[in-house]
């Protein structure tokens, strides 16, 4: 179980300056951890929206339609596709899987961080069209680690472990360009560490509308 560590709210917050949303993407092969920690960083930060994609797959015992994903068949998926609805989407075990464009621009628009939880052809499609989201990997400690997670949770058959593992490491093949890497080894250190990943992303320069100078009614010098 996690602790809650007591919240810390950065000093330049009290002042209500006004800040870009930042647009958290948070990749890992399956076992890593990913669905905890991102539970995690929402139950941390709940001003953080998660972004709910849309997916062909059907539901688990327990998921709920718009909730845990918006549930629809590949002919409604492949029209969105067609309509221009994603702004990423990539077949994932065998699965649709898109982000709506219009959740991230009504995030954008009133300036909220938002968070993905994506595979890496997702992230990769986001990179290449977004400079300022922050792209995070979270990582197993070790492969022999991952197949002793996957092999506990005792839900999976033989063929769907291994084709887990196979997946993990054409996952983990990508992870190099990621902004952020954490070895997921024990949950309490990596959940800091994501703690302090969006902490001091809120704290960048760049993430401000206007410089701080402004919010002093001080003018700006020249240089
Ligand atoms: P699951 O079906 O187990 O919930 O998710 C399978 C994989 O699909 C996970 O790696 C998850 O991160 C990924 N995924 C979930 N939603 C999206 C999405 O909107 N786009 C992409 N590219 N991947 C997604």
């Amino acid at each position: 179980m996690l602790t809650r560590p007591p919240s810390l709210v950065p000093r330049h917050l009290s002042l209500s300056v006004p800040r870009n949303g930042i647009l958290f993407v948070v990749s890992a092969p399956s076992g890593a951890g990913k669905t905890t920690l991102c539970r995690y960083l929402v139950d941390m930060f709940p001003e953080i929206r998660q972004s709910i994609s849309f997916t062909t797959r059907t539901p688990r015992e327990g998921e709920v339609d718009g909730v845990d994903y918006h549930f629809v068949g590949r002919e409604t998926f492949e029209r969105m596709v067609a309509e221009g609805a994603f702004a990423e989407w990539a077949e994932v075990h065998g699965n649709l899987y898109g982000t709506s464009l219009r959740t991230l621009q009504q995030a954008r628009e009133a300036g909220e961080d938002i968070l993905l939880d994506i595979d890496c052809q997702g992230a990769a499609q986001l990179r290449d069209r977004l400079d300022d989201a922050v792209f995070v990997f979270i990582l197993p400690p070790s492969l022999k680690e991952l197949e002793r997670r996957l092999r506990g949770r005792q839900t999976d058959a033989e063929d769907v472990i291994a084709r887990r593992l196979a997946n993990a490491r054409r996952e983990i093949a990508q992870a190099h360009w990621y902004d952020y890497l954490l070895v997921n080894a024990d949950l309490e250190e990596s959940a800091a560490q994501l703690r302090a990943i969006v902490m001091a992303e809120r704290c960048r320069t760049r993430r401000f509308r206007d410089a701080p100078a402004r919010w002093y009614g001080i003018d700006e010098p020249d240089c």
